[in-house]
């Protein structure tokens, strides 16, 4: 066994078992892992939830013009962030395996250079295109290769280029609040901390030039309700859905008719549940509202931020 981030082969400590997994902490670094790194089939992420906005998006936009500068994000999703960063001046290109949310990209938020291939087939397509800044957003907890993935964004950075890699925050509140099963394999294979990403990051030649975490604090009504949500969300019936897509993700579904009807009935499941949510959290936004004044609370987004540094 070995460290997918420090490379360490001793020292590891069993966290839990969960399915057909083990969950393996490393003593060095910090990384928890899944054994084996084995990550979910496509039709997972297609029963997945839609792509949202996060925080640290703000955090990266906020910081100032990208006139005249190419940016890559890998997993662009919809494109909801690339169509915020052109807004902000930045040329910007995205890939992504998910077809339909590229067809979304291009025909609801307007992003043209965005590409539904693998991270090998836009190279051997674009031998010769560097960028100055890539994003990557919540995608690294998903990769079976975490160190091959930066290896290869590493490749594509310009001279002075700048990676920007955020994944979730392991003292956010939402798991500090309730387990949550979408951070267990086949959803999420690694838990980062923010000596372990450091890491992976500095071992792939990259220096560090950043690091944070997201802290929620309540501005408006509006940033409240966001807390309702998904205090609502993982009070409903959440552990059934997140169970049945595990199960589909790892091909325990007998059957292609078995798997179509569970798909078929997670929709449902979801369809149902999203008016309800909605209601109860209007009704908690006056409860929480003091309370999140007085705690900050940590949010959802662990940023790296870090330099093209010298080859090793
Ligand atoms: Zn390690």
């Amino acid at each position: 066994m070995e460290c997918p981030a420090c490379h360490s082969q001793t020292g590891f400590s069993q966290v839990e078992k969960w399915l057909d997994y083990r969950l393996m902490c490393c003593g060095e670094c910090g990384l928890t892992f899944s054994d084996p790194m084995r990550s979910a089939s496509q039709e997972y992420y297609e029963a997945g939830e839609p792509y949202g906005w996060h925080w640290a998006f703000d955090y990266f936009l906020g910081q100032g013009s990208g006139e005249g500068r190419t940016l890559l994000d890998v997993a662009c999703g919809n494109g909801l962030f690339l169509a915020a960063a052109a807004r902000r001046g930045y040329a910007g290109t995205g890939i992504d395996f998910n077809l339909d949310a590229i067809r979304e990209a291009k025909e609801v938020h307007g992003v043209s250079d965005v590409h539904a291939c693998t991270f090998q087939e836009f190279r051997q397509k674009y031998p010769e295109r560097r960028f100055d800044v890539i994003t990557s957003f919540h995608t690294l907890e998903h990769l079976e290769a975490p160190d091959a993935f930066i290896a290869e964004l590493k490749t594509l950075l310009a001279p002075a280029g700048r990676l920007i890699v955020v994944v979730p925050n392991p003292e956010r509140w939402q798991v500090r609040y309730r387990r949550n099963l979408g951070d267990y394999p086949p959803n999420h294979l690694t838990r980062w901390t923010a000596k372990s990403l450091q890491t992976l990051l500095t071992r792939n030649g990259l220096q560090i030039t950043r690091t944070l975490t997201e802290k929620i604090e309540p501005h408006s009504a509006s940033d409240v309700l966001q807390v309702a949500r998904t205090v609502v969300s993982l009070q409903l019936a959440t552990g059934v859905i997140a169970r049945q897509k595990a199960e589909i993700g790892l091909g325990a579904a007998s059957g292609n008719g078995s798997k179509q009807k569970r798909l078929a009935m997670l929709r449902r499941l979801a369809s149902l549940k999203a008016p309800v949510t909605g209601a109860l959290s209007y009704m908690l936004v006056p409860v929480l509202y003091p309370y999140l004044r007085r705690r900050k609370l940590e949010g959802e987004d662990l940023v790296v931020e870090a330099a093209q540094g010298s080859a090793l």
